[in-house]
């Protein structure tokens, strides 16, 4: 069965691998590995007679993904952007960040936990163009020899004060214009409230 795999309509270093449930993947950014055990497909390119490794991207495992599938109006990041992502984790999605703003793009990935540090510094030992930062986003002065303004900042540290960690982190990061993408858990900021009056 031949692979088909078309770029996202609206979000350029995302694409949609077709089939009968259509999947949404990344295109690897160092063929042959998957980072946490994900799927990957190969494609053949006619023109050129290579090969397209795509790593796919499951919307269950990360917020990200599960905002373009639900189909989120903007996410500021494209092939060539920097990112600052807040709350890194091991790097299951920031992988596929990676993925998508290209060898030419970089995130500045924060995570302040030294056990899930390790596994993204060991991720970013093959995807260079990640940034591993153990430090706490609430105080973003630390990293300032690390980070350059950036083009969109991506939030998820799951914390009660989670938009003043972004707020901190925009004043000093974000380039004018650029943007913001923030995870909100409602239960972690005031668990007394219905979640669309946190939002
Ligand atoms: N974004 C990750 C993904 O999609 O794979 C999941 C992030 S998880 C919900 C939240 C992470 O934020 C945790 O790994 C936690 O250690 C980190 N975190 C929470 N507060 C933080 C802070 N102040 N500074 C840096 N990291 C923080």
């Amino acid at each position: 069965m031949k692979t088909i795999v078309e770029p996202h309509e609206r979000f350029p270093g995302v694409y949609i691998l077709k089939g009968k449930d259509d999947a949404l993947v990344t295109k690897n950014l160092v063929p042959g590995e998957s980072v946490y055990n994900e799927k990957r497909v190969s494609v053949d390119n006619k023109e050129t007679a290579e090969k397209t490794e795509y790593r796919v991207w499951n919307p269950f495992r990360s917020k990200l993904a599960a905002a373009i599938v639900g189909g989120v109006e903007e996410i500021y990041m494209k092939p060539g952007s920097k990112v600052l992502y807040l709350g890194a984790a091991s790097g299951t999605t920031v992988s596929h960040v990676a993925d998508l703003v290209g060898p030419e793009g970089a995130v500045y990935a924060v995570e302040f936990s030294k056990r899930s540090g390790r596994d993204l510094v060991n991720m970013a030992k093959k995807r260079t163009n990640v940034i591993p930062i153990i430090e706490d986003a609430r105080h973003p002065q630390k990293y300032r020899m690390l980070v350059p303004m950036v083009d969109v900042i991506f939030a998820d540290v799951a914390q009660p004060d989670q938009a003043r960690i972004l707020g901190l982190n925009a004043d000093m990061y974000v380039k004018n214009r650029g943007g913001f993408v923030i995870s909100i858990k409602a239960s972690c900021v005031d668990s007394t409230k219905p979640p669309e009056m946190v939002f």
